[in-house]
């Protein structure tokens, strides 16, 4: 085998993650000279757009940084999966990615890795170095941390620790819960760079990643305020979340100087990025309409809603209102007995699954039907047109064998058919109304992902003021290549050889093999399943 390590170019590599991050917000901050420290990095480095996965959802588009694979190909598509033999919703954990991530490569072939808070590292994998779980952690009596021991030294050194949202709802607080979350987020960026200096300390690391992920959170809760329009409407808002940034752009300086200590090159990136949320798509409501999905009784939707609407305010954990059950059910009472076709989950896209006789415990759609069935529900959405501006709701409803070019055979549990929305729109599971969009109403306007992530890149033989259009599953095989380790050849991404001069030496391995499927236990019990829907619900990601 060739030795590929002369073609090294760096000593060491410090991923900076800002979740969620658009230079569409980025940009007029740093004109506003509150991001210097971004400002430089890209003045003096090459940055650009970084395009997400399809969808460009949180836990698809980090599974694919850490893989090089696409969703086609590592199969996660969202924070939960449907599990058409039990007919229920599951999270994600680390146990569904079947693909060796960049920790697990770069471990096997003796660098020090080390990861902070990367959604879909929970629970934390051994690797060569350590690894903290982020907003997936149900709590932090779990463990949260590789090795186990870590735990205690963060809850000793970081006693207000804080890993997940805590987004309280301004309704009673007003301006001043509105100050305190954004204190909170503020809080959690510097927590973070504390964490990656006591790592550093205690471990050392040839490729460090320290993600913020409350970046997103901060644009889907106060996107009104980050449009220009807010410079008007909402002026003391603005300057109050353009000071989270400011704070963030602190944090990346402490993390520059970190990486300065360390001689190590720093790339920043995202997994997606931002933009309006304007409506919500019911495809669920057209189903209804079509004649494809029926609900139970009114009252049992009623009480269904009722309930969970007591939870929410009371958030009583059991006793007389427990919380009503947060699978496929929550807030939307499905008669599958007249159910031909649903949207069990969705993210962004929405995701379509048939009630296949054989597949699902009580399936009704003969197979014989499956393809014919598939092809009219597509043509029927690809029809669909919303009430208020009639513009198809959405661009493309495709099968998951064309968007990916995989095959049924290899991931018989995605879905049968991907609803992608037209941009500004996100689906949601939920009917609320009779309209196949929901509009958002004026004033409260909310965020929601877009493609466009960003990608920022300064070091050693990075070349400077270069402007680039890359994808996210290219970062995983530059950072092998940087390395000067071999890309496996089947990896999706391709290395971003050209930002060096000279250009980066990209040697390819043979593809590697699919890991074998880990029949782990129940990671997550009944309680932080609940748990974490609540987490996810509260930020709007589940609906
Ligand atoms: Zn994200």
């Amino acid at each position: 085998m060739t030795d590929t390590r002369a073609n090294r170019v760096a000593k060491r590599i410090m991923v900076i993650g800002l979740d969620g991050a658009t230079f569409d917000v980025l940009g007029p901050i740093m004109d506003h000279g509150f991001m210097p420290h971004l400002k430089h990095l890209i003045t003096t480095g090459t940055s650009g757009i970084l395009n997400s996965t399809k969808p460009p959802m949180t836990p698809a588009a980090w599974t694919t940084f850490m893989t090089g694979m696409g969703p086609g190909r590592h199969g996660v598509i969202d924070f939960e999966h449907y599990d058409p033999q039990t007919n229920s919703l599951k999270f994600n954990n680390t146990f569904q990615i079947k693909d060796k991530t960049i920790w697990q490569i770069l471990s096997e072939k003796n660098f020090r890795v080390g990861s902070i808070h990367l959604p879909m590292t929970y629970p934390p994998q051994a690797v060569n170095g350590f690894m903290v779980s982020g907003f997936e952690t149900p709590s932090v009596a779990d463990n949260f941390t590789y090795p186990a021991d870590l735990k205690q030294m963060i809850l000793k050194e970081i006693p207000d620790y804080t890993y997940s949202t805590n987004w309280q709802r301004g309704v009673l607080g007003g301006r001043s819960r509105f100050t305190e979350n954004l204190e909170y987020f503020k809080r959690n960026f510097r927590q973070n760079v504390r964490l990656a200096e006591l790592c550093t300390q205690r471990y050392g690391w040839d490729v460090v990643m320290v993600l913020f992920k409350l970046v997103d959170n901060i644009q889907h809760k106060c996107w009104k305020f980050l449009t220009p329009e807010a410079d008007d409407k909402y002026p003391t808002q603005k300057r109050m979340v353009y000071s989270c940034f400011q704070v963030l752009d602190e944090c990346i300086g402490k993390l520059m100087a970190l990486a300065q200590e360390q001689e190590a090159t720093v790339l920043i990136m995202s997994d997606h990025g931002h933009g309006s949320l304007d409506g919500r798509a019911q495809p669920n409501w057209l189903l209804k309409q079509w004649g494809f999905l029926n609900l139970t009784s009114s009252l049992a939707q009623f009480t269904a809603r009722v309930n969970n609407l007591i939870f929410r305010m009371t958030k009583k954990k059991g006793g007389r209102y427990a919380q009503p059950d947060m699978g496929i059910e929550h807030d939307l009472a499905i008669d599958w007995k007249k159910t031909r076709a649903c949207i069990m989950h969705a993210g962004i896209y929405g995701f379509l699954y048939l009630n296949l006789k054989g597949r699902q415990p009580g399936g009704i759609v003969d197979p014989s039907e499956y393809e014919s069935l598939r092809d009219e529900l597509i043509d029927r959405l690809l029809s669909a047109r919303d009430e208020k501006f009639k513009q198809p709701v959405f661009q493309q409803v495709l099968k998951p064998e064309e968007l990916y070019r995989c095959t049924r055979a290899n991931h018989p549990n995605l879905p049968d058919s991907m609803l992608i929305p037209r941009t500004g729109l996100a689906v949601v599971r939920k009917i609320r109304g009779f309209k196949a969009v929901k509009w958002a109403l004026d004033g409260r306007l909310g965020g929601t992902h877009r493609v466009e992530g960003i990608f920022v890149a300064q070091g050693p033989g990075i070349k400077p003021g270069l402007k680039v259009n890359a994808n996210i599953a290219d970062i995983t095989p530059t950072l092998l290549a940087m390395m000067g380790l071999a890309v496996p050849a089947d990896m999706e991404g391709r290395a971003l050889s050209n930002i060096f001069e000279p250009a980066l030496k990209v040697e390819f391995e043979p593809p590697k093999k699919y890991l074998p499927t880990e029949t782990s236990a129940e990671i997550f019990s009944e309680e932080e399943q609940r748990l974490l829907t609540q987490r996810l619900s509260d930020l709007g990601y589940l609906e």
